[in-house]
């Protein structure tokens, strides 16, 4: 067990997914480090029950989970992994599946409640004796000094910390404090999310089908069920929203060409207006940005909450290298660092997803006809596919992927 004080190496706002892991990543070192959380997280919820929010986790965050040591938590509470995935353009004859023993892997990855991943973490973050985790507490007040940054609580406390990260989420406070600009892409859409059961099984199969609206992708989750998130116009989503169960679940079903059978069962329903963010930077001395304060992307690759864990190895190894170099791990020049290596590979992303959704919103005939042609060539294209799944899978590198060893 910890003992809170107010002076810490590091203090990272936000102890959702991406913050928690950056303070197990950075815990194996002599750094102090303090988790600032506004939101008491749940740790227990009815065992019936599902998370509306899951994510689409890569073998590669998988990967980082283990090293983190939060991998046999997760595990233990309930982990789906999914063998294939199956997407398809509902206006034409375009289909491309991927099948993880053709590419001889034993899965593409994991789908996870988000509250079984940030649960996890916690539980490894407070074994951490270098770790205070403050929470429920809010910052007020951003003190930026010479040689440190002060951060006033709405507690009353005051912290003192040589380097300031923003782990806030998508409206992050600290980037707005420390005037740091976004650039917005609106896509125009909101995702509709909810659990359900179908009359078939889901093969432990992610499915995605791009509707004219938007895409709709129905994800592998223990006991047959499926995460859906449902993306379309606003308008829409509330329409949606606001049918019963009974007409919900046969629109659902229809939407999905009822690839599934019917839909038998439905849980809450949530949405989430989608907004893709990039912030202009995401360092300053004594400041960092990561995950999603530093940039938020459209879920139909299900990337975001990976692209932040990759944010969260590559910060954590640039400072820690500087830790243990005896440089501070707050200066411009350590912390750009970790800026080049992130903020054009997050970039990549965002502009491929905004490109992708825009191909697939666009029902032009001549267009229609080429993607549905593009799927299909790409189904039959060894060499594509396998660049298309490492990618998905987070394991790609061009050349890894070229010379077959992901
Ligand atoms: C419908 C939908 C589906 C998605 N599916 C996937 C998927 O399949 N795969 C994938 O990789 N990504 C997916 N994403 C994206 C993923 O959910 C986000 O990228 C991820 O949640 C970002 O994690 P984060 O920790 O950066 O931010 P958040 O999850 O937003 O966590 C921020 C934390 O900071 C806390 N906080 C905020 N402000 C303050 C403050 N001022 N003081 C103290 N604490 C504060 C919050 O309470 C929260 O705990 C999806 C997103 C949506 C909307």
């Amino acid at each position: 067990m910890s003992i809170s004080r107010n002076k810490y190496d590091i203090v990272i706002i936000g102890g959702g997914m991406v913050g928690a892991s950056l303070a197990c990543a950075l815990a194996d070192s002599t750094l102090s480090i303090a988790v600032i959380e506004g939101l008491d997280p749940s740790g227990e919820w009815p065992a019936d029950s599902f998370d509306i929010r899951v994510s689409a986790i890569t073998r590669a965050s998988e990967s980082l989970f283990r090293r983190l040591g939060a991998w046999p938590a997760m595990a233990a509470m309930r982990v789906q992994s999914y063998e294939a995935m199956d997407v398809w353009d509902a206006t034409g004859t375009g289909h491309i599946h991927f099948d993880a023993a053709e590419l001889g892997e034993p899965n593409l990855g994991h789908i996870i409640e988000n509250r079984v991943i940030t649960l996890a973490l916690l539980q490894r973050l407070r074994q951490h004796d270098n770790i205070d985790y403050r929470c429920p507490v809010k910052p007020k007040r951003l003190i930026l000094r010479s040689n440190h940054a002060q951060l006033q609580l709405d507690d009353g406390g005051l912290l003192q910390a040589t380097l300031i990260i923003g782990a806030d989420g998508a409206h992050s406070w600290l980037r707005q404090q420390a005037g740091i600009e976004v650039q917005e892409r609106h896509y125009q859409q909101t995702a509709v999310v909810t659990t359900v059961q179908t009359e078939h099984h889901h093969e432990d199969t992610a499915w995605q089908c791009f509707l004219p609206s938007g895409p709709l992708a129905f994800l592998p989750l223990p006991e047959g069920r499926s995460s859906i998130v449902w993306s379309t116009s606003a308008e829409e989503a509330e329409r949606l929203l606001a049918l019963d169960d009974a007409d919900f679940m046969s629109a659902l079903g229809e939407a999905f060409m009822h690839r599934l059978g019917s839909v038998t069962g439905v849980g809450p329903r949530g949405a989430f207006p989608l907004k893709g963010r990039h912030a202009k930077e995401y360092v300053k001395p004594h400041l960092a940005l990561v995950g999603d304060a530093a940039h938020t992307i459209h879920p139909l690759a299900g990337q975001g909450v990976n692209l932040g864990l990759a944010d969260v190895e590559e910060l954590a190894a640039v400072v820690l290298e500087a830790h243990h170099a005896q440089r501070p791990i707050d200066s411009f020049k350590t912390l750009r660092r970790y800026e080049r290596a992130r903020r054009g590979a997050n970039l990549l992303m965002l502009d491929a997803m905004g490109a992708f959704k825009a191909l697939f919103s666009n029902d032009t005939p001549g267009l229609r006809e080429l993607r549905n042609l593009g799927l299909n060539l790409a189904d039959h294209a060894g060499l594509l596919k396998r660049l298309i799944v490492a990618q998905a899978m987070g394991l790609s590198t061009l050349s890894t992927s070229l010379s077959g060893k992901p």
